[in-house]
C-alpha cells in the first residue's frame, strides 16, 4: 500500500536491533484517517472471507483493529497480557514472547468472546518473528474456531514470522513489508507487492 509505505519512509525512524520505530502515526499517536484507507484495503483484500470476528492482541493492535472492524462491521476482541495468578478456566491461554520487550507472557482471551462458529481475521501492527500471529492463532484454534486470515500493517520481510504463519498454509496479508533496513544510514527498502 503506497500511501503507507511513503508514511513509513517520511515519518519512520529504524532504531539498532532491527526495529522501526512508528510512534509517530501508528503506535502511539495514531493516524486515523491513514487507518480507515488500511481498514478499505483489508476489506478489499479480505472481502470475499466470512467473518465476523477480529482478535488482535494489546496494546498496539487495538486502534488498528478498530478502524479496520468498522469496515467489516464487525466486532474486535483483544487477546489481554496477564499474570498467570489471574488464569481460571473461564480464559483460553498461551505465550507469547514479545519482540520488543524480550519478555514471554500469558496471554488470555475469555472464552465467552471465542467460539467454534467464530471466523476470525488476525490484525497487528507488524509481523517481525511471527510469536504474537502464532500466539493468537493457538487461541483462535483452541477455541475451534476458523481463521480465516492476518492483517498487518507492517512486516519486517527479513524476520522469519511471515514464512513460519505462511507456512502453516494461512493467508498473510501485509500492507507494507520491508525487505531490509539500516539503522546507520536510517535507509529502508520495501519489497514490490
Ligand atoms: P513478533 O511476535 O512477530 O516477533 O513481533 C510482533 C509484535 O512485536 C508486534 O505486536 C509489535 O508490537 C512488536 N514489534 C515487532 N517488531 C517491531 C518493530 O520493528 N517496531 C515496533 N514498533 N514494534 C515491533
Amino acid at each position: 500500500m503506497k500511501l503507507l509505505e511513503e508514511r513509513i519512509r517520511k515519518d519512520g525512524i529504524v532504531k539498532p536491533g532491527n526495529v522501526l520505530k512508528v510512534d509517530s502515526f501508528l503506535n502511539h499517536q495514531m493516524d486515523v484517517e491513514l487507518f480507515n484507507e488500511m481498514g478499505k484495503e483489508f476489506k478489499r483484500l479480505f472481502g470475499d472471507r466470512p467473518i465476523n470476528k477480529i482478535l488482535t492482541i494489546e496494546a498496539s493492535g487495538i486502534g488498528i483493529a478498530c478502524v479496520v472492524a468498522q469496515h467489516f462491521q464487525v466486532p474486535v476482541v483483544f487477546a489481554k497480557k496477564a499474570k498467570s495468578i489471574n488464569l481460571d478456566g473461564e480464559m483460553y491461554t498461551t505465550k507469547i514472547e514479545s519482540f520488543t520487550h524480550k519478555k514471554v507472557y500469558d496471554v488470555i482471551v475469555a472464552k465467552k468472546f471465542l467460539n467454534k462458529e467464530d471466523h476470525v481475521l488476525i490484525i497487528d501492527d507488524f509481523l517481525a518473528n511471527g510469536c504474537a500471529v502464532a500466539g493468537l492463532i493457538d487461541l483462535i484454534q483452541s477455541a475451534g474456531a476458523t481463521v480465516e486470515g492476518v492483517g498487518i500493517a507492517i512486516e519486517k520481510g527479513f524476520q522469519q514470522g511471515g514464512d513460519i504463519i505462511r507456512g502453516k498454509g494461512i493467508r498473510v496479508e501485509s500492507l507494507a513489508i520491508v525487505e531490509s533496513m539500516d539503522d546507520e544510514t536510517g535507509t529502508l527498502s520495501f519489497r514490490e507487492q
